[in-house]
C-alpha cells in the first residue's frame, strides 16, 4: 500500500511507455516487502539536468537512465563510478549526498545473465556484431573478464576501429580486433561465441539479420542476442538451425535492473526472486 513512508525510482528516458522496469521492480519490491514504487518519467530533450535534480529534491531514491541520456545524464551527477566512466554510459543513478551517483548496470547484467546461462568469455574467441553503445560496453566486458580474441564488425568500420583503439589502450592488450561486417568471411576458421549487438533484427522488423549467409553460422558454437523484442530473433534461429546454442538479450535487461535494485536497496536479491521478476516480464511481454 501507498503511505506516507513509500520510496520512489524512476525511469528516465525518450520514449519510456514501453519499458518492462516497472515489472522488475515492482515485482522485486513486493517480494521483498519493500516499502517502494518504480515509475517511468517522460524527459524531453533538454530537460534532463532539470529532471535530475528536481527528482533529487523531491526525494526520489534512484533512477534509471535509457535511451537518449546515458552520456548526457553524466553532466548532472555529484559522482560517476569508474566502471560507468569508462565505458561513457550511465544507466543507474543512485542516491548520496548533494546528488546522484552514476553507474553502469547494463555490462554486469550481461555478465550475469551470461554466468546464469552457463556462457563463458574467459578464454573465448569472440565475434561482437556492433559498435554502438551497447557493443562499446560489450567490448570492455569481454576485454576485462578474460576474452582472448574480440573480432568487432561493423557497418562503419571506423566507428568499430575508434572503439577498439580505446578498449586496447583501457585493458593494455590488442583485444579488439575491428572488421568491416561484410568481411566475415576472413574471420580465422574457428568456433566462436557470437554477441547480437547491433539494433537490426529489433520489432517491428523480426525478420531481419545482420548476416544473413548461413556459411557465417557454422562458425557459431554459442549466439547471444542483445535484443529481446522479439524474443527468438532471426539470429538466435539462424544459430540454432546451423545447431548452436542461442540466447536473448531478456535476462541481460532483468540483470541490469537487479543490480540497480540491489544498489538502491543495500540487499542481494536471490534467485528466486529473479525468477519471479523475470516471469513478470515475460508477462508484460505478451509471452
Ligand atoms: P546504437 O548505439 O544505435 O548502435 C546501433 C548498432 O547497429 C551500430 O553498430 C550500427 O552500425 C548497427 N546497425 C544499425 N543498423 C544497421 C544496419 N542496417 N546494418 C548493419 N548494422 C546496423 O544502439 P545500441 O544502444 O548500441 O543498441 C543496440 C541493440 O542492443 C538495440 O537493439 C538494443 O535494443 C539492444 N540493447 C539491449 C539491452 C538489453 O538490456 N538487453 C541493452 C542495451 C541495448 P553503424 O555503426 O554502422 O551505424
Amino acid at each position: 500500500m501507498i503511505d506516507g513512508k513509500t520510496r520512489t525510482c524512476g525511469l528516465i528516458g525518450n520514449p519510456v511507455e514501453h519499458t518492462m522496469s516497472p515489472a522488475i521492480h515492482n515485482t522485486l519490491a513486493t517480494r521483498r516487502g519493500h516499502n517502494l514504487v518504480y515509475v517511468p518519467f517522460l524527459v524531453e530533450e533538454g530537460q534532463v539536468d532539470t529532471a535530475v535534480k528536481g527528482a533529487y529534491a523531491l526525494n526520489v531514491l534512484g533512477m534509471n537512465v535509457t535511451v537518449p541520456y546515458k552520456s548526457e545524464v553524466t553532466k548532472s551527477l555529484v559522482e560517476v563510478d569508474e566502471l560507468a566512466a569508462q565505458i561513457g554510459a550511465v544507466n543507474t543513478l543512485v542516491r548520496v549526498a548533494d546528488g546522484y551517483k552514476g553507474y553502469n548496470t547494463d555490462m554486469l547484467g550481461l555478465y550475469r545473465a551470461m554466468l546464469e546461462d552457463g556462457v563463458q568469455i574467459e578464454g573465448e574467441e569472440i565475434v561482437l556484431l556492433g559498435a554502438g553503445g551497447a557493443a562499446r560496453a560489450v567490448a570492455y566486458l569481454c576485454a576485462s573478464k578474460g576474452a582472448v580474441k574480440v573480432y568487432m564488425l561493423n557497418r562503419t568500420l571506423e566507428k568499430a576501429q575508434e572503439v577498439a583503439a580505446e578498449v586496447n589502450q583501457a585493458v593494455g592488450k590488442e583485444i579488439i580486433v575491428p572488421m568491416l561486417l561484410t568481411d566475415y568471411e576472413k574471420l580465422p576458421d574457428k568456433q566462436f561465441l557470437a554477441i547480437q549487438g547491433t539494433s537490426v533484427g529489433l520489432a517491428p522488423h523480426d525478420d531481419e539479420v545482420v548476416i544473413a549467409d548461413e556459411a557465417f553460422y557454422q562458425k557459431i558454437h554459442t549466439g547471444y542476442d542483445l535484443i529481446y523484442r522479439p524474443f527468438n530473433t532471426r539470429f538466435m534461429q539462424l544459430v540454432k538451425e546451423a545447431g548452436g546454442e542461442a540466447y536473448n538479450g531478456l535476462k541481460m535487461l532483468l540483470y541490469q535492473g537487479i543490480i540497480a535494485y540491489e544498489l538502491w536497496n543495500e540487499v542481494e536479491i536471490t534467485k528466486e526472486d529473479a525468477q519471479a521478476a523475470y516471469e513478470k516480464m515475460k508477462e508484460a511481454m505478451g509471452l
